[in-house]
């Protein structure tokens, strides 16, 4: 196993007719950039900011988080790497964060919802990756999007602080591109226009299951209707990717799924662009591609995309 894995390293990411894919890393601290660049992945293509401002009593500077963003930035040499914005709710004890406890945190205030009512903590963090972008090439992205409403609101933001640190005559990427998380239904259905306004979409399985089923993962009675393989959410994945190529934006996805080699067929026949996974998977996921052809990923997507129930669908994923 270790052998055949070998021999994907250093390899194109691309399917045994030539189709060609981005393989990056999901990460939650900026020492998983070693891992990342170990292991061969290609980028970054989520970095979980959430770990610089847990276990503590204060606020991460943006001294310190602009450290924090610029070494991932500089270990990636210029390979792209995509930051998403805090992602912290009411489930997590975060004290200095002003969270109240709540009875449904994930429906609740968190993410992109908290950091546009916290508008004096989203700006430093916002300021922090403008000046790391500098570094290079790092991309923002906004969790939890319901719609364009919020990612106008984090650009104008954006656009705000751009024009600070003109002033302050500080550099920083005058292009950055921000791209949207896509895990939430209401993202899905928005997502022909949300294409038109976002630089990219990264589809968070992992959410998306929750809320497309209405489940609580945790909830162990209806856990068995936490399933990817569900029709109902394969049909969500396919129509955020074909939104998003339809305006031309890259489409990545940085849930589980990315890495599930039943389903890495799938996403390659939807035109998936890029796949985010954790550094251990890199080479495994790289070898599953490589043994695809378009013409099979094609014809299995159109088997799998006429099953109406689970069962149906895992008959043919196996
Ligand atoms: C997701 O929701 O699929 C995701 C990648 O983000 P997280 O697991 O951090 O919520
Ligand atoms: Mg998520």
């Amino acid at each position: 196993e270790k052998a055949l894995l070998k021999e994907y390293a250093g390899k194109p990411s691309q399917t045994k007719d030539g189709v060609k894919v981005e393989l990056v890393c999901n990460i939650g601290k900026p020492a998983d950039a070693n891992k990342a660049v170990e292991c061969d992945g290609e980028g970054i293509g989520l970095f979980r900011t959430e770990f610089l401002f847990m276990d503590r009593d204060s606020m991460p500077t943006e001294e310190e988080q602009f450290e924090a963003y610029k070494e991932v930035a500089e270990k990636m040499k210029g390979k792209p790497v995509i930051i998403r914005t805090l992602d912290i709710g009411g489930d997590k004890d975060v004290p200095y964060l002003g969270l109240e406890h709540e009875d449904n945190p994930f429906l609740g205030f968190r993410a992109i919802r908290y950091c546009l009512q916290r508008k004096d903590i989203y700006d430093i963090q916002l300021k922090a990756l403008l000046r790391a972008s500098a570094f290079g090439k790092i991309k923002i992205m906004v969790p939890l999007v319901t719609g364009v409403d919020e990612l106008r609101q984090v650009k104008a933001m954006i656009k705000d602080i751009m024009a600070e640190l003109d002033k302050e005559g500080v550099a920083y990427n005058k292009n950055i591109e921000v791209g949207v998380m896509m895990e939430t239904p209401a993202a899905c259905m928005m997502a022909d226009a949300l294409a038109k306004e976002a630089a990219f979409f990264s589809i968070g399985t992992n959410d998306l299951t929750g809320y497309t089923m209405a489940v609580d993962r945790g909830n162990a009675k209806v856990a068995y209707l936490y399933s990817t393989y569900n029709p109902a959410v394969l049909r969500a994945i396919k129509r955020i990717i074909e939104c998003g190529k339809k305006e031309g934006i890259m489409v990545g996805m940085c849930g589980e799924a990315a890495a599930d080699s039943k389903l890495i067929p799938l996403l390659l026949a939807f035109g998936l662009d890029e796949f985010s996974v954790s550094a251990t998977s890199v080479l495994k996921t790289r070898k599953t591609i490589s043994d695809c052809t378009m013409d099979e990923c094609k014809a299995l997507a159109d088997k799998v995309m006429v099953c109406v129930t689970e069962e149906e669908v895992l008959e043919i994923l196996g």
